[in-house]
């Protein structure tokens, strides 16, 4: 289902500029912030305002149609609430946003939860790490 469609299920009268940032959103396939979605969404429709953008995408995620996150760089950044679960490793000397999944994560948090009386519900997990780099390409020496 698009993104598009999910909002007229929850109910979300859909502007045309709000269609605008519905697609641009589901066609990213990094985790923008507001204002390059708002660059994105510009292309589209130089009418859109950054407002516009802020608004929408609050509204969008208070729908719970797209995820926020915050990778300790001080920007909120945004994806659609993906279809299979993942998890994200930050490269802090790039900011690249790598995606991943890993079963036994996945596993060892149900039990960790179980252990301590829960049922999961929901689980978030963030890697920081830095490239390693060999001695051959470490450009110091
Ligand atoms: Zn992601």
């Amino acid at each position: 289902m698009s993104l598009e469609q999910r909002c007229i299920e929850k109910g979300m009268r859909m502007t045309e500029q709000r269609r605008v940032i519905a697609r641009v959103l589901e066609s990213s396939t990094d985790h923008p912030d507001t204002e390059e979605l708002y660059e994105r969404a510009s292309r589209v429709d130089s009418n859109i305002s950054i407002s516009t953008v802020y608004r929408t995408v609050s509204l969008f995620e208070e729908a719970g149609i797209i995820e926020r996150h915050e990778f300790r760089d001080g920007r909120a950044r945004y994806e659609t609430v993906p279809e299979n679960h993942h998890d994200h490793l930050i490269d802090l000397k790039t900011g690249r946003v790598i995606e991943f999944t890993n079963e036994e994560i996945e596993r060892l948090q149900q039990v960790i939860a179980r252990e301590l009386g829960y049922r999961l519900v929901d689980h978030r997990l963030e890697l920081y790490g830095v490239p390693i780099t060999t001695k051959k390409d470490d450009g110091k020496r």
